[in-house]
């Protein structure tokens, strides 16, 4: 269910501190762009961001390295259902949003049900309940 307006204006500026950012790369971007404030979620004080950061941070990683999944089986999979000897059985790949993000970010699991609030209010039509995960694609 998306959230009120209220309930998004609290939430994006929530505190959270770098400890609380599983991520290496952003709890590292946080601790020097994050201010001395009590978090959130450890209530430790300590250099903190708002949540709207690493919201925005982590809409960014959808976008680069998330696609959505097939609705329908492939051909081959097609193939496979129809055989009667074939205990194969088809679903749908990807990962229920809030444990995409939470893997994204390595976060832990209230954090990523916050952040994906945000991104469901933003978008209002987020829709990433299904999701594939992509390799991400680095430059050599
Ligand atoms: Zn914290």
């Amino acid at each position: 269910m998306t959230i009120s307006y209220d309930e998004h204006e609290k939430l994006v500026k929530s505190k959270i501190c770098y400890d609380c950012i599983g991520d290496a790369y952003l709890a590292g971007l946080a601790e020097n762009e994050g201010k001395l404030r009590k978090c959130h979620y450890c209530n430790e004080k300590q250099k903190c961001v708002e949540l709207v950061w690493l919201a925005d941070h982590v809409e960014r990683a959808f976008e680069t390295h998330f696609g959505r999944t097939s609705e329908e089986p492939n051909s081959f999979e097609y193939a496979m259902l129809r055989d009667k000897e074939s205990s194969y059985d088809w679903y749908r790949e990807g990962q229920e949003t809030a444990y995409a993000i939470m893997d994204s970010a390595s976060l832990r699991e209230n954090i990523a049900i916050d952040v994906q609030s945000i991104l469901e209010f933003r978008h209002e039509h987020f829709d990433l309940s299904l999701i594939h995960i992509s390799e991400p694609t680095r430059p050599y």
